[in-house]
């Protein structure tokens, strides 16, 4: 595609005060005329010829134009006589018109990745035209569009919409790929035509093949002067250019049942679906922290029958209107419909499979990485299940666990998540500024380090040391050294195996002899490490295969951390503090979270104050003082930490 089309007929009568004489599409942003930024796009895309459809004020834009004589690409100026509508000017230069070209608007600030819109336009299927669309944070009062799984458009939904009826989010964005012939039928008619309002419904009427290319990059229209500063800002910040898909992108993802609505098992219909409280602002916080937002979920309610794709379309036009309200919006919705096991009345035999989609396969994750050019290294997975956080691991993402849902407790896959939070809100006030200044509050720790060293971090149980010790691994990564978290939780003996005392819980032994194998390394090691299942008290021997390098920084974190660091040759000890009644207040959760009742997770917290909390203060000498406010680490002083 080489042609693009620039309506650019307008007025702009909302924003007089700032064009005085000129017409719109000449209006001033940041700097530089809005239509010498397309036509500096258009351009940098390969295209080499642009029919700019003017009416208003002609001359200037003419004038410009011709003024411009360095921008070296073909520049037509077309007076489209009467205006007539955004499609009406278009068939009054027909003849003009490529095969396929592309139409833009003259009052739309866009940094597109043009090359990927056409070559999407192009690829499969032979569609009349090819609408960019987005959602956007108040789909309550715009005219929205219905695509199916495929991409085809399928309904036009023109504002303002019925009450109680629930619409996907997605806008007409007004950035268009088109075939010439497509318009034949429109021809002969005269009047105002518009593509929104008239071409478009009626090429569905007609059959035609209309596609939605659903994209989260830059384009607002800058009808009035608000916008055009709200744009400005966005330049300057750099946030119009990161969205391009050409550009790395920060994601993420969801899940959905248990993470952002209440989990009822199996849910089927839009009425069972109830948002968790909070989840709408702590999208929107996301939206703005420009994280592409991503939902990833296993919806086996398909394969089993129990649930059409209609009906989960309907649900997730519920999930989206909902969050439309709250301002806020998800730039994908991925599910997996099937499902491994036979045997279900009314099952869809096609998708009883094993699949790589569901979780804890990757890949729903792996499809929007390379949909939207997504770095790894800097996006995150919240969600409740062991499924989610193994997915999230497999990925290379960031793992949060939420003890919303199923908090974890389904214990189906042995895996740690890098962090834990009560809920999404706290997962993503974490994750836009706990965690920035969580490493941050780390470098001069890191900076002592050296790879291949052993860190030890103790303290009292539930006092944040496996956040620190997640944090710390972070920081190092960033700084390209690898860094692995063993927690001392992992020789956490079986209930049946135990007796009293913090070692009477503990293969300290067996511990003791990983940590000496580790210190003295030479090489690659391989090492078998046991996992702890907390809902079961059972300890599975030698559950997961290990593989450290010797330049990897080895991070040990539990309460008996400090006490085995002895059997490393140079460890670096820390422990960490924290107030007793904030402490407390996180034990008798974790332990109501499990099922336990108030009066036997009390009982456990009283009985620990005796038979573990002295002796886990004992360890802390000669270690280094850590304590955490407000996601800031806080370093004791002293004289190897400044
Ligand atoms: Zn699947």
């Amino acid at each position: 595609m080489r042609q693009a089309v620039i309506l650019a007929g307008g007025k702009g009568t909302r924003l007089q005060n700032r064009l005085g004489d000129l017409p719109k599409p000449l209006i001033d942003v940041c700097g530089k005329p809005l239509l010498e930024r397309q036509i500096l796009l258009l351009k940098s895309y390969g295209f080499d010829q642009v029919l700019i459809l003017v009416s208003y004020r002609a001359d200037y834009i003419k004038d410009y134009c011709r003024s411009r004589s360095n921008w070296d690409i073909d520049v037509q100026c077309l007076d489209d006589g009467e205006p007539r509508g955004t499609a009406g000017a278009i068939l009054s230069v027909f003849n003009q018109l490529a095969v396929e070209f592309l139409v833009m608007y003259g009052d739309t600030m866009l940094q597109v990745d043009l090359a990927r819109f056409v070559r999407f336009h192009t690829q499969g299927m032979d569609a009349a035209a090819t609408l960019l669309l987005h959602p956007n944070d108040h789909p309550q009062d715009s005219d929205l569009v219905e695509v199916d799984e495929s991409g085809k458009i399928i309904a036009f939904h023109p504002y303002p919409h019925p009450d109680g009826y629930y619409l996907p989010n997605l806008v007409n964005a007004a950035l268009y790929c088109m075939r010439r012939d497509a318009l034949e039928p429109w021809r002969s008619r005269t009047g105002m035509l518009d593509f929104g309002k008239n071409i478009f419904p009626e090429m569905l009427e007609l059959g035609l093949l209309l596609r939605g290319y659903n994209s989260p990059e830059y384009i607002k229209d800058v009808g009035t002067p608000e916008r055009i500063d709200k744009v400005c800002v966005d330049l300057v910040s750099g946030r119009v250019d990161m969205a391009r898909l050409d550009h790395e992108q920060m994601a993420v993802f969801l899940d959905r049942d248990g993470t952002i609505n209440k989990e009822v098992r199996h849910l089927n219909s839009p009425e069972q679906f109830e948002i968790l409280p909070g989840v709408g602002d702590a999208i929107r916080r996301l939206n703005h922290a420009n994280y592409r937002v991503c939902i990833v979920t296993n919806q086996p309610v398909i394969a089993r029958g129990e649930c059409s794709v209609e009906t989960l379309r309907q649900i997730h036009n519920k999930m989206e209107t909902l969050l439309g309200h709250e301002g806020a919006y998800v730039d994908r919705i991925i599910y997996c419909p099937h499902h491994p096991d036979r045997g279900f009345e009314g099952e869809i035999s096609d998708l009883k499979c094993e699949c790589c989609c569901r979780k804890p396969g990757t890949g729903m994750i792996d499809s929007v990485v390379a949909e939207f050019n997504i770095a790894r290294s800097s996006s995150w997975l919240v969600g409740d299940s062991s499924s989610d956080i193994l997915a999230a691991k497999r990925a290379g993402l960031h793992s949060i666990l939420v003890e919303t849902g199923y908090a974890g407790l389904d214990e189906k896959y042995l895996v740690t998540p890098d962090y834990n939070f009560a809920d999404l809100p706290r997962a993503v006030n974490f994750i836009i500024e706990g965690h920035p200044r969580l490493m941050e509050s780390l470098e001069p720790l890191a900076a002592n380090l050296k790879a291949g060293e052993m860190v030890f971090i103790g303290g009292q149980s539930r006092s944040g040391k496996s956040m620190i010790a997640s944090a710390l691994r972070d920081l190092l990564r960033s700084q390209g050294i690898n860094s692995v978290v063993l927690s001392t939780d992992r020789w956490l003996r079986g209930e049946s195996k135990r007796s009293d005392g913090v070692l009477g819980r503990h293969d300290d032994d067996h511990l003791r002899d990983a940590i000496a194998k580790i210190d003295t390394r030479n090489g690659t090691l391989s090492l078998n490490i046991n996992a702890y299942r907390k809902l079961k008290r059972e300890q599975i021997v030698d559950a997961e295969h290990l593989r450290i390098e010797s330049d990897d920084v080895v991070i040990v974190e539990g309460v008996i951390a400090l006490y085995v660091s002895g059997a490393a040759s140079r460890p670096h000890r820390f422990y960490v503090s924290i107030d007793e009644e904030e402490r407390r207040q996180r034990v008798l959760r974790e332990y109501l979270l499990r099922g336990w009742s108030e009066t036997e997770a009390t009982a456990i917290y009283e009985n620990r104050l005796i038979d573990e909390v002295p002796w886990v203060n004992a360890s802390a000498s000669s270690a280094v003082n850590l304590s955490v406010v407000d996601h800031k680490v806080i370093i004791e002083r002293n004289h190897d930490y400044k």
